[in-house]
């Protein structure tokens, strides 16, 4: 048992040393011994169970169904068709379903939690998949753990262990402990930390003891089932619609086919007619196209840095109309510098460049109490952990205060962690025989717990003059945009507990620091508010320093903007409501405003994105429309709890989000209503001609063969469409707005009633080149087959190019460049192509009854096909003229 073993007997068995850890080599040797080290999830479908997936479906039935019957009278060209289309079904079925699938892989994979681990004597960022047993993992607050350790070292670290415990609260740990009883329980094991669980607060070490399958929450989990198929809004919305457009669909085929019992048509065609044209006209497509357009859609917000978690993301992101963020890392480049810094009365600029300065005694010991109360490091010109620290750590070079130097004289015993609600962090160090608290942090929070100051080396009583000055020279670096950090410091002659350390200090100055801005955001901010959207900042910063920089980005015009948390929780949640629409900066706030700030942003009706990076952030970005985490800053809580993370941190990708999120709910959109065009004009054909007592312009197979074109390559092309570039000129789309909204409904009935009318049409011209018209009684097969061609090629034709006025609703196909969407003239290509293939090659002209038209014809046909996307670019002439009044 590794609980009831010593620190050093667990190092040993496991053969590493806790201060270099296991070389690269040992690691990937014993990589492939263990594995990697990940729970097992469900076994992955095969391609064939994929296929025989696709059959499962009640249309498929009949249309096997109708194979059979087909069979047994004997047709056997068209069982073989129908069986064609089944297959070709499926495979289309296959191939959109592993595609999507891939894309969601490949997230999961970018979406895996990273693990510190150290190696070769340094600390790495590893894949936590491939942490193996006898690796030192380093703990700190917001991380999960990726294994089960036991821990070699710990400060205040505290650990959640819900997913194994089901206790919520967070439980103490101490690399100290042993327990001899081998049956204490899992919760009791203060000195092991367990894969799965979360680090909230403080920090440790522990060294790797089981990993994947072997872990605690791996023995109970034998197979983990992760089933997180959420269907977003739209597709729950397009399922209903495609359920009820089905049963409209299958009525009128059961119309149809009682219609033509009455008629006294040939019974087993119109039965196949019927089938048919249910097959063709139940939107089963629908839920399929929208998948692989979400899934694409990912993928590609993937590479500009945006990775989804959750797909109904995508489509809320066309919506959000404000973007809280925050301002360090993602507003500014968190790469911070020292500039000023002051003692009372003494301020003073740190030279731009060199090293070597010397400082006065109280110069000293204020960078003397930054760099000893500073977790980050900066070695060899490379910096690692909190910007803020490294730059004080960097300050501490320049003056001759190296970090390492002071750290072997004055060794750190005990520590208070930074959080961003007391906005300090406090060390305990040796000095001289006793100890000296270290403590930095936000100027104002440091005064108040501050009775003391430090002033040319003496300890005076601190009066409410000093102070005064104090945050007068405060607030003017603020203004100047610069990051205010103060320092403070009391001695002790024992050690004493962490709540003990922030109280009774000696101020002794503070530093001001910049943090520039992105140079890309300003330009963002000026697109977002283009488009509709506020972007407001949130920071736990000095208010000054935050509406500097606001005013620098573009965010905010002055002061009246912005309110501190303290101001917050003076106003009830109602005046807040009603105060918010005009704040555009909130500083000095914690992560339990943020909460309060979305809240009120969603009671005035805003759909809301928020960022977020701590461990406390996880409510507000549980709470937001759109939770946004960071990707590199960002801790795994953050992470978990967000919508979308950022691989980069950046502002600017939440507006190229936004973006192609109100792209992709355009494309699917253009999708849906191309393919219910379709389907609709099948539909008024078939009905048109069996109600007026006419031949049917289709056959079976025929009807079949063409929705498989139409269904498939356009309808995705369009969901492929690249961007409208003026999309970040509309407001954000209204979410209760309905699909069919601002004449997309009516537009798809139009497009339907003619493609359908012109399909008779042209039936109809064929017949009459012949001598016939639709009334005619006995005509002649050969007759009927000519014209049925005409229609044939009409209906398919006139959907395929249809698809191309389909890409935008105002401007002209010639305006967004005819041919601008490959993927859609391919489509149409090969749609062209196999549609000429069946007509011209005789043996599969003959199996689908059809003809090879004469040139005149094939001009008829052509020009009819056309008519509907010209009637739909006349429309969206008008669209533009009223547009513009
Ligand atoms: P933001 O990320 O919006 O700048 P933070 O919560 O990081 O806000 O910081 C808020 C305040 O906390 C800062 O203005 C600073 O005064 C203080 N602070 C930030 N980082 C540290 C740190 N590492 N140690 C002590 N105090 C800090
Ligand atoms: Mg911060």
């Amino acid at each position: 048992m590794w609980f009831s073993k010593t620190q050093e007997e667990v190092l040993r068995e496991l053969g590493v040393d806790r201060a270099t850890g296991l070389s690269s080599e040992e690691a990937k040797a014993r990589l492939e011994k263990y594995g990697r080290n990940k729970l097992k999830g469900k076994p992955k479908k095969s391609l064939a169970a994929l296929f025989f997936d696709q059959l499962k479906d009640m249309l498929i039935y009949v249309l096997l169904g109708a194979a059979l019957i087909t069979m047994i009278i004997g047709e056997y060209v068209d069982a073989v068709i129908i069986l064609l289309v089944v297959v070709l079904n499926a495979i289309i079925g296959v191939v959109q379903e592993y595609k999507a699938e891939k894309a969601i892989e490949a997230l999961q994979q970018m979406t895996t939690p990273k693990a510190l681990v150290r190696r070769d004597g340094q600390v790495k960022e590893v894949n936590s998949e491939e942490v193996v047993p006898g690796d030192i993992v380093i703990i700190d607050a917001g991380r999960y753990i990726p294994a089960d350790l036991r821990l070699i070292d710990s400060a205040n670290l505290q650990i959640e262990e819900s997913a194994l415990t089901g206790e919520s609260v967070p439980s103490d740990k101490d690399a100290e402990a042993i327990f001899d009883d081998p049956k204490t329980g899992i919760g009791d094991r203060s000195n092991m930390a367990f894969m799965s669980t979360l680090a909230t607060y403080g920090r440790g070490e522990g060294v790797v003891v089981a990993t994947a399958m072997d872990t605690e929450i791996g023995k109970i989990a034998k197979i983990l089932d992760e089933d997180n198929e959420e269907m977003t809004p739209l597709q729950k919305r397009l399922d209903e619609l495609g359920r009820i457009l089905g049963f409209i669909a299958i009525g009128i085929c059961v119309l149809i086919f009682v219609i033509s019992l009455f008629q006294k048509r040939d019974l087993f065609e119109m039965f196949l007619t019927a089938i048919s044209l249910a097959v063709a006209a139940i939107p089963e497509g629908l839920a399929a196209i929208v998948a692989i357009v979400l899934a694409l859609g990912v993928q590609r917000m993937s590479k500009i840095n945006a990775i989804v978690k959750k797909l109904p993301a995508v489509e809320t992101l066309g919506s959000v109309n404000i973007i809280c963020s925050d301002k360090t890392g993602t507003l500014t480049q968190n790469k911070m510098t020292v500039v000023k810094y002051y003692t009372l009365n003494n301020l003073k600029d740190v030279p731009a460049e060199g090293s070597n300065f010397s400082a006065s005694q109280d110069e000293a010991e204020l960078i003397k109490t930054f760099v000893l109360c500073s977790d980050a490091t900066y070695e060899n010109g490379q910096g690692t952990g909190d910007p803020t620290e490294v730059a004080l750590v960097v300050l501490g070079n320049r003056y001759n205060l190296e970090k390492n130097e002071l750290n072997s004289k004055h060794q750190r015993v005990a520590e208070k962690p930074f959080d961003s609600d007391r906005k300090l962090m406090s060390t305990l160090n040796v000095e001289g025989n006793g100890y000296r608290v270290h403590t930095k942090g936000a100027i104002d929070n440091i005064l108040k717990i501050s009775t003391h100051a430090l002033v040319n080396g003496k300890r005076v009583p601190l009066t409410e003059e000093m102070k005064a000055n104090y945050l007068k020279s405060a607030d003017e670096m603020s203004d100047n945009a610069l990051r205010v950090l103060g320092a403070a410091y009391k001695d002790t002659d024992s050690m004493i507990s962490p709540e003990e350390m922030e109280k009774d200090l000696t101020v002794i100055g503070f530093v001001g620091m910049i943090d520039p801005p992105r140079l890309e955001v300003k330009d963002s901010i000026r697109v977002a508010k283009m488009a509709g959207i506020t972007p407001v900042m949130i920071t736990g910063d000095h208010k000054n320093t935050a509406v500097a920089i606001a005013k620098e980005l573009g965010i905010a015009d002055s002061i009246d903007q912005s309110i501190t948390g303290a101001e917050i929780d003076q106003l009830s949640d109602e005046e807040f409501s009603k105060k918010i629409n005009s704040l555009r900066v909130f500083a000095r706030v914690s992560p339990e405003h943020k909460v309060k700030i979305v809240r009120a942003f969603k009671a005035q009706g805003n759909i809301v994105s928020m960022t977020g990076d701590g461990v406390n952030d996880a409510p507000s970005l549980k709470y937001a429309d759109i939770g946004v985490a960071m990707g590199i800053t960002g801790t795994d809580v953050s992470k978990g709890a967000s919508d979308m993370i950022l691989t980069d941190d950046n502002f600017t990708t939440i507006v190229h989000a936004i973006e192609e999120g109100r792209n992709i709910y355009n494309n699917i959109k253009k999708s849906v209503i191309f393919l219910l065009s379709c389907n609709l004009g099948e539909v008024i054909t078939i009905f048109a001609s069996i109600l007026f007592f006419w031949p049917v312009p289709l056959m079976p197979t025929q009807i079949l063969w063409i929705n498989l074109i139409t269904d498939t390559l356009p309808a995705i092309a369009l969901g492929v469409d690249p961007g409208d570039s003026d999309i970040m000129k509309k407001k954000p789309r209204n979410p209760k707005e309905s699909f069919f909204a601002k004449g997309a409904g009516l537009r798809a009935i139009i497009g339907g009633v003619l493609i359908g009318a012109l399909t008779l049409l042209a039936f109809f011209f064929g017949l009459r080149e012949h001598g016939y018209t639709l009334g005619s009684e006995n005509i002649p097969e050969e007759v009927l087959i000519y014209a049925r061609t005409m229609s044939f090629v009409v209906l398919a034709a006139s959907q395929l190019f249809y698809s191309l006025t389909m890409r935008n609703p105002v401007k002209s196909i010639f305006r967004i460049g005819l041919f601008s969407n490959k993927y859609l003239i391919g489509a149409i290509v090969v749609g062209i192509f196999l549609q000429l293939m069946v007509i011209s090659v005789p043996f599969l002209a003959g199996a689908f009854n059809l003809h090879n038209l004469s040139l005149n014809d094939w001009g008829i046909v052509i020009l009819l096909a056309l008519i509907p996307l010209a009637a739909n670019e006349i429309i969206k002439i008008f669209m533009r003229k009223t547009e513009r009044d």
